[in-house]
Parts: C-alpha cells; structure tokens; sequence
C-alpha cells in the first residue's frame, strides 16, 4: 500500500488523527508520522491517532528525530540518541505499532569495520529495551542512507536484520543516490530484492517498509529530494518487479509534492 510522509499537503494544520483521515478520503493506505524535530506527541493524540487508523484502516509507522547518531563518540549524543528511538518506539506502541524509521548514523573517523560492531550492539540493546517495556507492535526499522558518510547501505542493514532481528526501511532514493544513479532498469531493483531475500527470506518480501522519491545527488550522495516525475529513480521498473515477485507492504512518498506523488505511484502500481 501507499502512503505519505506526515500529514497531507492539503490537510496541513491539522492534528495527526485528522492527517490520517485525510489519507483515507485520498484512497491511500498508510501515513508515516513525522517526529522529525522530536517525539512531542502525547498520550490523547496518540490514541486519537490509533482510533483513527483503526478506523479507517490506514497503517502507521514513524519517522523517528533526524538528530540521532547511534556511533557518536560523545556520550551525552549518544544517550540522546537512543532517547529519540525509544520515545519513538514508546508512541508508536500506543498509536497501535508499527515500524519506527530511523537513519542510523555517522561513520565519523571510525573505521567501517568497527561501526558494523558498534551498530549491531546499539540495535540489539534498543531491541532488547523494546522488549523489556512490552513494546510488542513496534519493529525497529532502520533506514537505508544516501550519503557516503552515513552509515546505512543495504548490504549492512540487512546483515544486522538478520543478526539482530530487527527490521529495516529500503529507501530507494538513498540506494539510487549512494549506487550514483544504480537504480535504473528491472535488473537493478531485482538485485535489491535478491538480497532482501537472501538474507532475510521470501516473507521478508511480503513485509517491505520502504521510502519512494526522486532524488538529486552528487559524488557525496544524496542532496535532496525530487518529485517522482524526475525519474531518478524510475519508479515502473521497479513496481513492475515487485508485482511479478508478489511483494507486499508499505512504499511511503517522500516526494515534495507528498500526496500529489503517492497518488501518482499508487497509479502506477496499477498499471505496472
Ligand atoms: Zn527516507
């Protein structure tokens, strides 16, 4: 299914419920909710939130703070990084579960060698944090990145889903980015799902949590987000491959245009 990143263009202003209404009136399936400058939802709106999904059968998941960085060396960071994941998780559980999106964070002057242990010791402490709290509907999701410097290629997210049992977020812009402009044809989106598979196993096909948009990007990676129109990356190749495997799950537009695009995808789909 289809969704937007946030509340809806047209429904700006309003409370999260009232966005997730939105998207049901639109005929989209899913919102993903935007803590992206902090987790400030409290307990009346998130239920408000959970009734309303329930009722309009729009599935949530939450884009946890930007500011997180999981391999900072300044302790005060990092706690407050973890912070901002767990409060994520916390809302989410009480808006009725779902996937908690997050970018990692950065390579800094670590060794990449060294970041893969550290990343897998920080996600297997929040999962376990997650678990010690009873948090049973929310799945940590971690998002592929689209900057060099990021941690967070595919190749590492889903080693670490394997190893540590938690999810992952394919954001195909971000791969696009970091492959510099990799994504084009049917052949290279079935690459990715290849290694989705390989690692993970088929069901992990039918549970995809992903993020859809064109994007700019130079030698560093990513830039900025684009409207699906720009074609960087195609969007049909790649639908195209995912009917013809059966996936299922959840493609979220981060497109500036937001709705307009989800719309747009959700058309493409079914005409893939
Ligand atoms: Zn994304």
């Amino acid at each position: 299914m289809f969704g937007t990143a946030g509340i809806p263009l047209r429904c700006k202003g309003t409370a999260s419920a009232e966005g997730i209404r939105c998207v049901k009136k639109l005929g989209l399936g899913a919102m993903e909710l935007e803590f992206v400058h902090g987790v400030k939802m409290g307990e009346d709106a998130a239920e408000d939130c959970r009734v309303a999904s329930q009722e309009a059968g729009v599935s949530l998941s939450v884009h946890a703070p930007y500011y997180i960085n999981l391999l900072s060396e300044d302790k005060q960071k990092l706690a407050l990084s973890r912070h901002n994941v767990l409060a994520s998780c916390r809302v989410l559980e009480k808006c009725g579960g779902g996937k908690v999106v997050f970018h990692p964070g950065y390579y800094m002057k670590l060794e990449k060698a060294n970041t893969f242990a550290l990343m897998k010791e920080s996600f297997s402490e929040l999962r376990d944090a997650c678990k010690a709290e009873g948090l049973k509907k929310t799945k940590l999701a971690p998002e592929t990145t689209g900057k060099h410097s990021a941690f967070g290629s595919l190749e590492e997210l889903l080693l670490l889903a394997k190893e540590t049992k938690i999810g992952l977020t394919i954001d195909f812009a971000h791969l696009h980015a970091r492959l510099n402009g990799g994504l084009q044809k049917r052949a290279d989106y079935a690459k990715v799902l290849d290694a989705v598979e390989t690692s993970l196993g088929k069901q992990a096909l039918k549970e995809l949590h992903c993020h859809f948009s064109g994007i700019e990007f130079t030698e560093k990676g990513e830039r900025r987000h684009l409207p699906v129109a720009s074609n960087s990356p195609p969007f049909a190749p790649l639908a195209q491959e995912l009917k013809a495997r059966k996936c299922g799950g959840t493609i979220i537009c981060e497109s500036p245009l937001n709705e307009g695009d989800a719309l747009a995808l959700q058309r493409d789909w079914l005409n893939a």
